[in-house]
């Protein structure tokens, strides 16, 4: 049913010619009401596009080619009508995604490209409507159709990082969180998560590779989105010995928002260490939901995980919290640290059997003073080399201690 109306849209909606360039997405905008909100986004060229909605969140999924976009700063943050909020970026390697958030059920109606009213562009639209949740199913696609049409595992065209392991180097794997269509948080002055975090770990890598004893290796290199299953599977099949997480936390609560600061350094635990911990990984494991993908299904098989899990955790576990305390007391010669640095909880990141792993927030863009710093590229050095001394400090000590050579 939902690849039916699919096809059936892109043959509507298929370009009217191609460009051999990129297209570019240059603006976006909601128009309507709570009965009928319009969504137009315009292009230099026609493009082909996929429009279907998931549920659990209730979204709408639009699936284009490789498009640049070069929307207004803020854009799909004021939501109108049924779209509470909508956001857009890469979902992989040439493949770009508009996810919009509804309000409940919502049925497509009379997407369009068509030539804009003035210039040369492409105005590409829907309309979409309110419906109960039992007619959500029929026509647009939810459920198992729509999870086949959003790959659990989108292909990355190109590991940033795929050549073979250096003989007696240990890997290190740096993870920037989010990407892509998931921006992360965002702070008061569009200053994105994804972007802070990319950068730092990009200086991260400069600094751990300029030692010469270190093997380092990227989740990603560049503004994509990457699911956290993937991130995983990196990890797995690049034999890495360290994972490092790196994000950045933000407030909503305006009167903690001001005062709030200083980075955190999260650990994997099935039980969360306290409250703020347990809402970070909550929001943290948000990502693939966020990106438009559909990951309701596969929770069958808890107990089994967690019995494995118990089994393997243990030692990684160890070896984790040796690095965090390395870490926190590195950390806090660079920079600010919150309130209580060293907490844990069960992302689904740091799900790993093989490595020890952590997960940095860097600090809270929702915070002023942080804001600056994240946006610092002195900062980015500062606490690019306090990692660097961590994991110099953590290896050195394994070494000692006789610990098996990768
Ligand atoms: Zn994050």
């Amino acid at each position: 049913m939902s690849a039916a109306f699919a096809m059936l849209l892109q043959a509507w909606i298929c370009a009217p010619a191609l460009a051999d360039n990129l297209a570019s997405a240059t603006a976006a905008n909601l128009a309507g009401d709570q009965i009928r909100t319009t969504f137009r986004l315009e292009l230099s060229a026609g493009v082909t596009a996929e429009i279907y909605t998931l549920a659990n969140p209730y979204r709408v999924v639009v699936d284009l080619p490789d498009v640049q976009f070069r929307l207004p700063d803020g854009t799909g943050q004021d939501g109108r009508g049924l779209v509470r909020t909508f956001r857009y970026g890469l979902f992989a390697e040439g493949k770009g995604r508009v996810v919009l958030d509804t309000t409940g059920p919502v049925r497509i109606e009379r997407a369009a490209m068509t030539a804009a009213p003035q210039g040369d562009g492409i105005v590409f639209s829907f309309d979409i409507v309110t419906t109960d949740p039992a007619s959500f199913g029929l026509g647009t696609g939810s459920g198992k159709a729509a999870a086949e049409s959003a790959p659990k595992a989108p292909p990355l065209a190109a590991p940033p990082t795929d050549a073979p392991k250096q003989a007696g180097k240990a890997v290190i794997m740096i993870d920037p969180g989010h990407g892509g269509i998931d921006a992360g948080a965002i702070s008061a002055s569009n200053l994105f998560e994804k972007d802070v975090v990319l950068a730092v770990a990009k200086e991260l890598g400069r600094q751990l590779a300029a030692t010469g004893r270190y093997d380092v290796r990227m989740t990603r290199a560049s503004d994509v989105f990457i699911s956290l299953d993937q991130r995983l599977n990196l990890s797995m099949s690049h034999g890495v010995d360290l994972f490092i997480s790196l994000h950045a936390d933000s407030l909503a609560e305006q009167n903690v928002a001001q005062t709030i600061r200083g980075a955190t350094i999260y650990t994997l635990s099935e039980r969360a260490s306290d409250e703020q911990a347990r809402r970070m990984a909550e929001k943290e494991n948000a990502s693939d939901l966020v990106a438009g993908l559909n990951v309701a299904d596969g929770q069958g098989d808890d107990e089994v995980k967690s019995i494995l899990f118990d089994l393997m955790k243990r030692e990684t576990a160890n070896f984790s919290a040796d690095f965090s305390n390395v870490l926190v007391r590195k950390l806090k010669t660079a920079t600010t640290l919150s309130r209580a640095p060293q907490r844990a909880a069960a992302f689904k990141v740091l799900k790993q059997t093989h490595a020890p792993s952590v997960l940095i927030e860097l600090g809270y863009l929702s915070n002023p003073e942080d804001e600056k710093l994240l946006n610092s590229p002195a900062w980015h050095k500062q606490i690019a080399a306090s990692i660097t001394a961590a994991v110099d400090t953590y290896f050195a000590k394994r070494r000692t201690a006789g610990a098996p050579r990768p």
